[in-house]
């Protein structure tokens, strides 16, 4: 797909078979909210997660039951044909972890760590290096994942101090972003040093703040070539977090920053933890930088629509679209770049539905109670009666296997 944007050169880094970086497409990851110990429940998560079309999945580490059914995990999933590579989130004890429990080590694809919960003192810089050597003798990536609500205290009371002896000391916001840059950087130069590759290393910096957290990749995508991993921390429930994760990266996604972003939802009670993957794939596809999904584009209804049964059958639709697709991508190469129109009236019903794949415009209220179905821009039928929905459904269908079944 061509687009605008041109992406900031980055180191690759492979994790597990996926490319993060070097001009690769942008990656969506997510995390998973269960107790890493319970083995049954996070491998059906990471499972779910997978499906959902999530291509890195993140557990926490943080106790030696954790760190044991990590490779059960990875043994579980593989048994079940799911490949997607694990990444284990350490912070306090992942130095002490990953020392007793080395599998652990060997069946994650990436370790991140948090250079403000490695240790403090004196202990901190031989806990750092214990990871760093771990991931060097297991030989994988590491994330160095800065966040402003553990950042290094150390490091910023001396920016704190540095600052305070400038003679036009700065506001206390920017020697905090300042912090959480250095913090990233000096980490990987000290990960360099210990033997750690650039190309195994992507950073990230995460505030809660959408402002604050575009200035901050800018400045840190000016400053590296390190591979980065874009998020909004604590993003929030519901619309709230989709709408500030969505206005974060897709100001920096524009810009041509971040190589891989994860949407850090709450999910509501009873919601999937799907719906990160979901609102991650959305934001890429719906800035035209990577397909995942049929979208459906409809309207949003108003007073010539009388019912509401137009919504009702774009959210079959597009529900429909979205449970095919494990199946789908396999079978229809390509099928992800179709688009599904479904309109509520004539006023902007045929013209929408004209220009998508496959289009239906409804009637709206006094209008005569037919639908005109659009593929590929002609009419090819009209629909009425109490099935629309079905005959509209089996359309699409059909339209999929003749268009991207490639003869098979
Ligand atoms: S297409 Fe028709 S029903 Fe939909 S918003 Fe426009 S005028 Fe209203």
């Amino acid at each position: 797909m061509s687009h605008p944007v041109v992406r900031r050169p980055a180191r690759r880094v492979l994790v597990g078979g996926v490319p993060v970086g070097g001009g690769a497409p942008v990656v969506v990851q997510s995390m998973t909210n269960t107790d890493t110990a319970d083995v049954a429940a996070s491998v059906a998560q990471t499972y779910d997660l997978w499906r959902a079309g999530s291509e890195l999945v993140r557990l926490t580490v943080n106790t030696l039951e954790a760190a044991a059914a990590v490779p059960l995990i990875r043994a579980k999933l593989d048994a079940m044909g799911c490949q997607v590579p694990l990444i284990g989130d350490f912070h306090f004890n992942g130095h002490k972890l990953l020392t007793q429990v080395p599998e652990c080590a060997q069946a994650l694809a990436k370790l991140r760590i948090n250079p403000g919960n490695v240790g403090r003192g004196a202990k901190r810089d031989d806990q750092f290096a214990t990871l760093i050597e771990i991931a060097c003798r297991y030989d994988k990536p590491v994330r160095i994942g800065v966040n402003w609500g553990s950042l290094d205290q150390e490091l910023l009371a001396r920016m704190m101090d540095d600052n305070s002896r400038r003679a036009e000391p700065h506001a206390a916001e920017d020697v905090m972003r300042h912090a959480l840059i250095a913090s990233a950087l000096e980490s990987a130069a000290r990960a360099e040093e210990l033997g750690l590759g650039a190309d195994k290393i992507i950073l990230s910096c995460k505030l809660s703040g959408v402002q604050d957290l575009v200035r901050v990749y800018r400045d840190l995508a000016a400053r590296c070539d390190y591979a980065l991993h874009l998020g909004l921390t604590e993003a929030g429930m519901g619309s709230k977090g989709i709408v500030a994760s969505t206005a974060a990266l897709a100001i920096l996604l524009q810009e041509g920053i971040g190589d891989t972003i994860r949407v850090s939802l709450t999910p509501e009670p009873g919601e999937s933890r799907t719906k990160e993957v979901q609102v991650g794939q959305e934001i890429l596809q719906t800035m035209g930088l990577r397909s995942f999904t049929p979208l459906v584009t409809a309207c949003p209804g108003c007073g010539r629509t009388t019912s509401t049964f137009f919504q009702e059958l774009a959210q079959r639709i597009q529900n429909w679209l979205r449970n095919q697709m494990p199946v789908w991508r396999g079978l229809y190469p390509g099928v992800e770049d179709m688009s599904v129109a479904v309109m509520g009236c004539v006023v902007n019903g045929p013209g929408e539905s004209k220009h998508a794949n496959v289009g239906i415009s409804l009637p709206g209220s006094n209008e005569t109670p037919v639908a005109p179905v659009y593929e590929d821009g002609v009419k090819t039928v009209t629909l009425k009666g109490e099935h629309i929905a079905e005959e509209f459904q089996a359309i699409v269908e059909a339209y999929v296997q003749r268009t991207y079944g490639g003869g098979a």
